[in-house]
């Protein structure tokens, strides 16, 4: 699966709208806390990890670390759901294999 652009979420600053959900439903997930994580899902890389910050096998780092890829196809609603979230806490960059490395799962 190629993937262009990568996606992070700054939770200090997630108001917990869910307005990125609602927008992009394979990328964004609420955690048990009420604030959004980005996730990879099965459907589109093989293997679904949350990057919740938790422990064990499907979970990822959160914050900065937990990086998660981008499918090409969602890329527009991906964008569209940083543009619309207002905690501006939705980081879009481009795809850097060293930081996909360094997530450790
Ligand atoms: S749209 Fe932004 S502020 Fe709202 S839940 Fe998603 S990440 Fe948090």
């Amino acid at each position: 699966m190629s993937t262009a652009l990568m996606v992070w979420i700054d939770q200090d600053l997630c108001t917990g709208d869910g307005i990125c959900s609602e927008i992009c439903p394979d990328v964004f997930q609420e955690r048990d806390d009420g604030l959004w994580v980005v996730k990879e899902e099965a459907s589109h890389f093989g293997t679904s990890i949350v990057f919740d910050g938790g422990s064990g096998d499907g979970h990822g780092p959160d914050m900065g670390n937990g990086v998660a890829r981008i499918p090409d196809g969602l890329i527009d609603d991906a964008v569209e759901a940083a543009e619309e979230c207002p905690g501006e806490c939705i980081m879009i960059e481009p795809y850097a294999q060293e930081t996909i490395d360094a997530r450790g799962v």
